[in-house]
């Protein structure tokens, strides 16, 4: 199935010949778009049913449906056109209300695209509810429409855009749905066309009939792995699971994960269209850190901003959001940041003395020490008392030493550290060879992180893609990174993987990788070194 782009601008003319006619044709498509998204509003819960029901307020808003209609009488608009200018203005008006308000104008903006579908005659945009299963091929997917994607109904994901570090294609994994993304040329595919899509080589193949359609789940080999992770000489590398909620961290703890090494928390308020409630946060924070009593959970402070734009905390407007206020900026940036992250470290705290979890708590996106200082400060004051950051940003390494000197770990974001350094946004697929993790750039860059850490004593995780390449982990392990957090998926692999290497081993496959000219080299290099 093809999920629609947005319609785009409609021309302003030709005048309608009969613009009573014209005009009279608003009002039925706006219940239209209103009664299928009461529809989908009724089978869902929580923040989804939310956004729907606010979605339906400004659809059936009476004053937007008059200003498009006197466009069309007396300003002689085609109904398409009335409804994009008489939305726009409407969402302009919002904008510059800031706050709350301000946040709406996105909605009204996708109301606006609904109803001038509809009036064109086209599918409506975005992600259609799936009557039986199919394959989704997009041009992109926003991370809020994929995290709504039911497995077994959606039982595959294909898009034009994105890189395999996007968060679509994290979020999609981490449903277990087979994700191709960055498949140039993918929407040429005619609607109800039989494919043959394989998630582990990434290709998309169409052929004549069901019969021979299939979905290919990348192979995962059936390894053993006793749940603790070490070294075949016994050193220890806790193996840890990347989650988003509940659901996630309890099948990480049935594959033996050994703990959190980064919960997500914003990936639970994609669609939050206001700052989730004090008790909605606690039930999301206590569903994860219970699956773990007794253990260590990361957890990492809302990363808003950039591709996880969070409609209550995220600046509108950025001319470029990746490298503007995400993630721990916003605290620090006047508006409500800073009450948002008091407001979540306590909800943290509270769930921690709850459910017996070991809380660990990080902060994304920083650069400096000060910032680090910042949040240590801030976790201190509500008595976490293992703060870290995450180090995404390469000036982050070069002042490694001084960051250490301020929390008690650091864990690599190699999604973000690789789309910095080499300046390759991670969901574009034309660069997505630059972001990737062999790049032994990239590893240069651990080994001296791997370096400030043995000499400060503050351990360095992983917790990026990376952390989930069977083959990367013991050259990870062999840089100086102390734990490894990864989609659960993957624990098995990487645990038989480092089981059968000493440390000395995993070092010198360590050296061979950062010596390499480029990731394929890295790569093979690595494997012809594999005892
Ligand atoms: C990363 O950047 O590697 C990371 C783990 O964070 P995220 O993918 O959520 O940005
Ligand atoms: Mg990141």
């Amino acid at each position: 199935m093809r999920v629609a782009d947005a319609p785009g601008e409609p021309p302003v003319g030709p005048v309608p010949t009969d613009p009573d006619t014209e005009a009279g044709r608003i009002g039925p498509a706006m219940e239209l778009v209103s009664a299928r998204l009461q529809t989908r509003a009724d089978a869902a819960s929580g923040d989804a049913k939310d956004v729907l029901e606010a979605t339906i307020t400004m659809v059936g808003d009476p004053a937007l449906l008059e200003n498009a209609e006197n466009l069309v009488r007396e300003g002689g608009r085609p109904a398409p056109r009335a409804v994009w200018e008489a939305a726009n203005t409407f969402a302009d008006m919002l904008a510059a209300m800031g706050g709350y308000m301000g946040e709406r104008a996105t909605d009204v903006r996708d109301v606006r695209d609904r109803i001038v579908a509809e009036l064109q005659g086209l599918p409506a945009p975005g992600v259609a509810d799936l009557a039986e299963p199919a394959v989704l091929v997009a041009a992109d997917l926003a991370p809020a429409d994929t995290a709504g994607l039911r497995p077994g109904i959606a039982l595959a994901l294909v898009t034009e855009q994105g890189g395999p570090t996007s968060h679509t294609a994290i979020l999609a994994r981490s449903l277990g749905i087979p994700a191709v993304v960055g498949c140039a040329g993918a929407r040429q595919l005619v609607e109800g066309a039989f494919v043959v899509v394989d998630g582990g080589a990434g290709s998309v193949e169409e052929v004549g009939s069901a019969e021979e359609a299939a979905v290919i789940v990348e192979a995962v080999e059936a390894v053993e792995w006793d749940g603790v992770g070490r070294t075949a000489d016994g050193h220890p590398v806790p193996l840890l699971a990347n989650v988003g909620d509940a659901d996630g961290a309890a099948a990480a703890a049935e594959r033996r994960a050994q703990g959190v090494g980064l919960f997500r928390t914003e990936l639970a308020f994609l669609s939050a269209a206001e700052e989730p409630s004090e008790k909605r946060q606690r039930e999301v924070y206590d569903g994860v850190l219970g699956a773990f009593a007794g253990k260590p959970v990361t957890a990492r402070t809302l990363d808003a901003g950039a591709d996880k734009p969070l409609p209550f905390l995220t600046l509108d407007g950025e001319p470029n959001p990746a490298l503007g206020v995400r993630g721990l900026r916003i605290a620090r940036v006047p508006g409500n940041g800073a009450d948002v992250l008091e407001r979540q470290l306590a909800g943290l705290a509270a769930a921690a003395k709850e459910t017996g979890a070991e809380l660990k708590v990080m902060a994304p996106m920083v650069a400096t020490a000060e910032e680090a200082r910042f949040f240590v400060q801030r976790c201190r004051a509500h008595g976490i008392t293992s703060a870290g950051v995450m180090i995404e940003i390469p000036a982050a390494v070069l002042v490694a030493r001084e960051i250490m000197a301020e929390v008690d770990f650091v864990s690599v974001g190699t999604n973000d550290l690789a789309q910095y350094l080499f300046a390759a946004d991670r969901q574009s697929g034309p660069v997505a060879a630059l972001n990737d993790p062999w790049q032994p750039a990239l590893l240069r860059l651990i080994r001296m992180l791997g370096e400030a850490s043995a000499e400060t004593g503050v351990p360095v995780g992983v917790c990026g893609e990376a952390a989930a390449d069977p083959a990367l982990a013991p050259v990870l392990v062999g840089l100086g990174v102390a734990t490894l957090s990864m989609g659960s998926g993957a624990l098995a692999a990487v645990g038989a993987s480092l089981a059968g290497l000493t440390l000395e081993q995993c070092r010198a496959l360590a050296a061979v990788a950062c010596a390499a000219p480029d990731p394929m080299s890295a790569r093979q290099a690595v494997s012809a070194h594999c005892p």
